[in-house]
């Protein structure tokens, strides 16, 4: 909703991407129901959407030019041996890699014959922080070397890296505005890499919070019940979503408003900086079993 309204209230357009490169976790019915979820909403876009699994061929040639530069290299290491390798770490932060495969092969087909293993590649990190803009989180540096080192930008099993689809795909839509939840702010400094050595200008960021539950924590996958396809299959009136999302956004909005009701006001400088919080309020309004 915030990057229809950002994009919508100015005139823009957009496009609709459809990231399934992960084969198990991108089930035919399961994006059918996303895009049911974006219609409900009373979301619309330009153009047909872009399958990403549909048309891997510019992956691949983005992969090939990185290669041929010396921006990437193959990386037959398996996430086992990177660990081992690796001084501990706190639980949830990423393994750095360790830099195992940087200059021991020119090709993949010599990387596979010495090895014995398929090969993925992975980004030659420079030393130096990164420098991004966020429209709203302003200039930020990360240190991509140091927190996560040379990264995939294809996996072992073949399958292209989300770091490397996304910017290829984002420049192949004509896309100049990202606008996602703040958890991947420090994606983009990786993505920023992968532009600069694929030649691509950077398109602008607009990383907002997330909603969170009473817990502090993500609520993606734990309230199954307030998913969207869960609330219209109870019946529940996406307007109530709609309005829901728009006032904690910090819009001025009726109780149900539509999607477009929204456009005429919107104003992304009301967003609060701070993650929203779905409580008990919320989740009548919007659970089932309230008024319809
Ligand atoms: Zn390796």
């Amino acid at each position: 909703l915030l990057a229809w309204w950002n994009a919508r209230s100015r005139g823009g357009r957009v496009v609709l991407r459809v990231e399934d490169l992960d084969r198990e976790r991108s089930k035919p019915e399961l994006v059918e129901d996303c895009l049911r979820d974006l219609e409900w909403l009373g979301l619309d876009w330009d153009g047909p959407p872009l399958f990403q699994s549909a048309e891997t061929a510019p992956l691949a040639a983005a992969c090939e030019r990185l290669l041929a530069a010396g921006h990437a290299y193959p990386c037959v290491c398996t996430r086992a041996e990177i660990a081992a390798l690796s001084a501990p770490h706190t639980d949830d932060a990423e393994t750095p890699y360790p830099g195992t495969c940087r200059g021991r092969w020119r090709t993949v087909a010599q990387a596979r014959a010495a090895s014995g293993r398929e090969p993925g590649l992975r980004l030659v990190v420079p030393p130096e922080r990164v420098s991004i803009v966020d429209e709203l989180a302003g200039a930020l540096e990360y240190d991509v070397a140091g927190e996560v080192g040379d990264f995939l930008v294809r996996r072992r099993d073949g399958a292209f890296a989300y770091q490397l689809a996304v910017v290829v795909d984002d420049a192949r839509q004509g896309v100049t505005e990202v606008l996602r939840g703040d958890d991947l702010l420090s994606s983009a400094a990786r993505q920023a890499l992968v532009l600069e050595r694929l030649g691509l200008p950077r398109p602008a960021w607009v990383h907002v919070p997330l909603v969170l539950g009473e817990d502090g924590r993500r609520l993606a996958k734990r309230r199954r019940d307030l998913a969207l396809g869960a609330l219209r299959e109870a019946g529940v009136d996406p307007r109530a979503v709609v309005g829901w999302v728009a006032r904690t956004a910090g819009q001025r909005a009726d109780a149900r408003p539509t999607a477009r009701d929204v456009l005429a006001t919107f104003d992304l400088a009301h967003l609060p900086r701070v993650p929203a919080v779905l409580g008990p309020e919320g989740v009548l309004e919007l659970g089932p079993g309230t008024d319809r």
